[in-house]
């Protein structure tokens, strides 16, 4: 059944032909937009429309065979016969077979630009067009249109003005645990009294993540076209996001769903970037575990009577939390009960906890330290250490669907972290003495990775491992 906009196209498309002194179809024009049982959204069949219903009432020529089959063509079509920017362009664009170009709304072109990263389509044009009569002139071999790809693309990494590392005083270790889950995309939960810092270092972690690979900003770009936020100038997305969530966010707008076709969440729109969770405590239980299943396979669910569909959803989560209700646990200004901070601290559930590599506190700073001079520059040279270490990633998974050392599978640990023997004895002697789970050891092995990497180290030497372990299991020990 065609939704609201699909039946309405009919009458913007009267609009535009009248505006174009096109005259009424001497035939009646019966349009079966099978299969019925698909249902069909959005205004992008305009177009399409517009140039069938011509084509039958005799007013286009037919195409000559050079353009027969050559295109495909989608917008939506406006009262006065402009061409409007539809969401989801990308992913439309992506249905074109080898050889065949795009005509699209000119506040599409960017975004389409990016079918050049497909497999196959390195021949392909993308032409954008202002108005409909831009269209029918060209299938009228009147005039042309412009090939969008014939100038060479580039795309630069933008970064975000995000606080510098060098002005965040103090709490080095939830520094260097920061600057490890941006090099290996591991979860990171920051855990100390408020005003500490811990939302200022959240925020300082988008200056140093690493660029996009050209498959992750397709991947990004189909996303955020599809639910209409790419921007005013309809550009690709070419960095990673950071998405901050309240903690009063509804499931859907968190995981994904809602009402009619689900939308993406939250942990989708987060895909390759990072989820904020500030005070995690105070989400609901339910809205927690529903995180599990994304965090542990990158991909969320979404199970309806008539369907069910899947979203990527490989974010890295980081989130801040008080050690109890007062905020001071561990101090002497904490009035909680001991009760009171275990329950607190129970809210967060051992299975999520699980799925967190890094668990780091911060504590209230020394006077000397409030006082010590902050420099400039800093994130510059971390996010250069980041992103060095997720280059020797990507050679590592190339030809896999792993994206970073967070993401290794659990069963396949060993092919991907080769310690010395010393580190693996030091492993050893962890993973026994405190007999963690299974995910546990997985995850100290990850992480240790993640800091050779950092130390451009091949093998996981014994420090590593021990670093590793420092960073890993301050809260919530087994
Ligand atoms: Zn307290």
């Amino acid at each position: 059944m065609p939704r609201g906009p699909v039946r309405e196209a009919v009458t913007r498309i009267s609009g535009a032909f009248s505006k174009l002194g096109i005259p009424h179809s001497p035939v009646e024009i019966l349009i079966n937009l099978a299969p019925a049982s698909l249902e069909k959204d959005g205004s992008w069949l305009d177009l399409p429309l517009a140039v069938l219903m011509l084509q039958v009432a005799g007013l286009l020529p037919d195409l000559p065979e050079d353009k027969e089959d050559k295109f495909i063509l989608f917008g939506e079509i406006g009262i006065h016969g402009e061409l409007r920017r539809i969401p989801g362009a990308l992913s439309l664009a992506f249905n074109a077979k080898p050889g065949q170009s795009l005509i699209v709304p000119a506040g599409n072109e960017k975004e389409c630009a990016l079918i050049l990263a497909k497999p196959g389509h390195e021949g392909c044009g993308v032409y954008p067009a202002a108005t409909l009569e831009e269209v029918l002139d060209f299938f009228r071999s009147k005039s042309r249109l412009r090939n969008a790809l014939r100038e060479p693309i580039r795309f630069q990494p933008v970064l975000e003005k995000a606080v510098d590392f060098g002005k965040i005083r103090g709490q080095q270790e939830a520094k260097r645990a920061a600057v490890i889950a941006a090099a290996g995309g591991h979860n990171l939960l920051l855990v100390g009294p408020p005003g500490e810092g811990k939302s200022l270092l959240a925020s300082a972690i988008p200056g140093i993540l690493p660029r996009l690979q050209e498959s992750e900003m397709v991947e990004l770009t189909r996303i955020y076209s599809a639910v209409g936020q790419l921007g005013d100038d309809g550009k690709a997305v070419t960095r990673r996001p950071i998405r901050t969530v309240h903690h009063s966010v509804s499931m859907p707008a968190l995981v994904g769903g809602g009402s009619g076709t689900p939308r993406p969440g939250e942990i989708t729109l987060a895909h390759h970037g990072v989820l904020f969770l500030d005070e995690l405590p105070e989400f609901s239980r339910r809205t927690l575990e529903a995180l599990r299943q994304p965090l542990e396979s990158g991909r969320i669910q979404i199970t309806r009577v008539e369907a069910s569909l899947e979203f990527p959803s490989r974010f890295t989560l980081v989130a801040a939390m008080n050690p109890c209700p007062c905020g001071y646990a561990g101090t002497d200004r904490c009035t909680c009960q001991v009760r009171e901070v275990e329950k607190y601290q129970q809210k967060i559930s051992g299975p999520l906890l699980d799925r967190i590599d890094l668990q780091v506190g911060m504590r209230p700073l020394t006077t000397d330290e409030r006082f010590a001079p902050t420099k400039d520059g800093e994130s510059n040279r971390l996010r250069a250490a980041v992103q060095r270490a997720r280059d020797k990633q990507v050679q590592r998974f190339a030809g896999t669907s792993i994206s970073c050392n967070a993401a290794i599978p659990g069963g396949t640990v060993a092919d991907y972290c080769q310690f010395t023997a010393s580190a693996f004895d030091e492993y050893k002697r962890i993973v026994d003495q405190s007999s963690v789970t299974t995910r546990t050891a997985d995850r100290l092995a990850r992480v240790s990775r993640t800091i050779a990497d950092l130390g451009d180290q091949d093998q996981i030497e014994a420090a590593h491992v021990l670093e590793a372990e420092k960073l890993m299991l301050k809260f919530g020990r087994e």
